[in-house]
């Protein structure tokens, strides 16, 4: 048995997390990034951004159907948003726990939606649901060159 050999086998994932722009008009950009560098995911991409029409409907496309939908493009175009690309063993699964239930009224206390929002429409952040909606996301919101690949300091001391 070989422990070294098992972790280095960990699959590292990365997610797109998002501020709405309810979460960045109401103050909240600090305290949201500030759950996910806590938890020890490492950053790799961060801007804050005006989104256009096309990129939302692109971005939300799996929900061109639901009824909600000309409203949640209004809502993601409203203002600015705060895109981040987030990097980690399993980060997906865990920032979805992070964020909580879509609606903020289901979603525990502790979780970014129990603790700071109340309507499923004005939830305050976005993350992916998977592996590969994480890539396809970060890929839609990011180019290239605005993506940093660095090793934090404190990664020998997160991780065994
Ligand atoms: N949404 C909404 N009304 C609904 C369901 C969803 O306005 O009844 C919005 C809400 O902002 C949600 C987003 O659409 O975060 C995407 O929906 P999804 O089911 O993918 O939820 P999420 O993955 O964000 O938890
Ligand atoms: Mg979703």
């Amino acid at each position: 048995f070989l422990p070294h050999l098992v972790a280095s086998m960990e699959q590292v994932d990365e997610t797109y997390i998002m501020v709405k722009p309810d979460g960045v008009q109401r103050g909240l950009v600090g305290e949201i990034i500030s759950r996910f560098e806590k938890k020890g995911f490492k950053l790799t991409g961060l801007k804050l951004f005006q989104c256009p029409k096309e990129l939302a409907e692109e971005h939300y496309k799996d929900l061109k159907a639901k009824p909600f939908f000309p409203g949640l493009i209004d809502y993601i175009t409203s203002g600015p948003v705060v895109c981040m690309a987030w990097e980690g063993v399993g980060v997906v699964a865990s920032a979805r726990k992070l964020i909580g239930s879509t609606d903020p009224l289901k979603a525990e206390p502790g979780t970014i939606r129990g603790d700071l929002a109340v309507q499923t429409g004005r939830n305050v952040v976005h993350g992916s649901d998977s592996p590969e909606n994480g890539k396809r996301e970060i890929g839609l919101w990011f180019e290239e060159g605005e993506l940093c690949q660095w090793t934090p300091a404190q990664a020998p001391w997160l991780r065994e």
